[in-house]
């Protein structure tokens, strides 16, 4: 795959004194009006502690939940602005409003180094439409432009994509430059062999980075699949799961990574044991073998984790890996009876010597909630947009627009 063209980072544009528009993301879990956890605000204090040395005039903005086009007061930013203030240790002003008479006061008044932070982005329906004139009314509040939230880059929306029409000096965030340096040698000339594990809740969820993940692989590299998914690709191989989730319409699609797979040279390592239970709260659970004649699957039981032995092979390619990219799961990880399989995963990635990225919400909560968090070269603060990311060879609509157009 060719290496698209360098991003535009910080070290590129002029900020002194200058109004500098920070997309951010600050869309964080709030519990009793407060900000229940601050990691996504903590992950922007590197861009935005530099833009402050550096003696801009800040004007952060983000979405927050779904207020969709509505202004919803409990969507409010206030107490993301009131933990941003703490963590920054400066004023951070928030206007009522994301644009308006009053919003461009705030922000032309703004000294070098002060900080503005707007209301809620999806207050305005014009945020997800990428609408034009609002795109605009963003664009009017800043001379340069920082993408500074990568959760947000797989978006085509107003403060993501539209707004860039409006300002000529672009740059990527310090957060997102971290990011696309870590997802970009999973695609670029990544040490070999590359071995892919993926899991999580369903095949259909993740079959566009299968398929891309696949298309990059070569002989010697490895797919490893565990979680739900794997039960419809043990399924699709003829072998019966009780009542274990299982997408009976992806089953052709099972087959055809499979093949695609033997194709390339690829080994396609499924779960050879599995931890099986009554439901997805069960406090019990079962080591079971994969289904093979003699040795049935429990009729009424669900396939919820990996077993022991499945765990030390796939433990095992891991550790023999250059690089390994893991999103999804191994098991139903919420429910302690079901976690062996994921946290010992997660072990083996923190041990492992390649280098190892992490993305994906549930598995980034399962790394974090292992305790190796730190151990792993890179883990993704994007959520869905780190699949996007390795699914697309590396172009998001919010990093595209940071390019001049062609
Ligand atoms: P990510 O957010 O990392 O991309 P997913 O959202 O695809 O991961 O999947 C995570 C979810 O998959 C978890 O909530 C987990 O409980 C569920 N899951 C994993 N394995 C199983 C299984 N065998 N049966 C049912 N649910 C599962
Ligand atoms: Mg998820």
């Amino acid at each position: 795959m060719s290496e698209p063209q360098a991003l535009p980072s910080l070290d590129d544009i002029d900020v002194d004194n200058r109004r500098v528009f920070c997309r951010v993301d600050f869309n964080v879990p709030l519990d009793g009006g407060q900000v229940a956890d601050d990691t996504r605000i903590r992950a922007a204090l590197p861009t935005l502690r530099e833009l402050i040395s550096r003696g801009a005039r800040v004007v952060c903005a983000s979405h927050l939940g779904r207020p969709k086009g509505k202004v919803v007061p409990e969507l409010s930013m206030e107490p993301v602005a009131a933990r941003l203030a703490e963590l920054l240790e400066v004023e951070v002003r928030l206007p009522d409003e994301v644009v308006g008479d009053g919003v461009t006061k705030v922000v032309n008044d703004l000294p070098a180094g002060g900080v503005v932070l707007l209301e809620n982005l999806r207050f305005e329906a014009g945020e997800t439409k990428n609408d034009p004139d609002f795109a605009a009314a963003l664009g009017a509040l800043g001379d340069a432009y920082v993408n500074d939230a990568f959760g947000a880059c797989h978006r085509a929306h107003a403060s993501v994509v539209g707004i860039t029409e409006h300002i000529r000096d672009r740059a990527q965030g310090r957060l997102v430059e971290a990011e696309t340096r870590a997802l970009g040698r999973l695609l670029h000339g990544p040490d070999r062999p590359f071995v892919a594990l993926v899991g999580g809740a369903k095949v259909s969820d993740k079959l566009g980075v299968l398929l891309a993940l696949i298309d990059s692989l070569q002989a010697g590299d490895a797919v490893v699949v565990g979680g739900a998914m794997a039960n419809s690709f043990l399924a699709a191989r003829g072998h019966s799961l009780g009542k274990s989730l299982v997408e009976r319409e992806r089953f052709a699609d099972c087959r055809r990574l499979e093949k695609s797979a033997r194709a390339r040279d690829v080994s396609l390592l499924l779960p050879s044991d599995l931890r099986a239970g009554e439901s997805l709260d069960a406090s019990e659970a079962t080591v079971v073998p994969v289904e093979t004649e003699g040795t049935p699957f429990p009729a009424d039981a669900m396939a919820l984790d990996i077993g022991p032995q499945s765990t030390r092979r796939f433990a095992a390619a891991i550790n023999r890996a250059g690089t390994v990219f893991w999103n999804g799961p191994m098991g139903v990880f919420e429910n302690p009876a079901f976690a062996e399989g994921t946290l010992g995963i997660a072990k083996a990635m923190a041990e492992a010597k390649g280098f190892r990225v992490v993305g994906g919400g549930d598995s980034v909560a399962a790394v974090n909630q292992a305790g190796v968090a730190e151990a792993i070269d890179h883990v993704s603060t994007g959520g869905g947009a780190s699949l996007t990311y390795v699914e697309a060879g590396g172009r998001l609509p919010g990093l595209d627009a940071l390019l001049d157009p062609a």
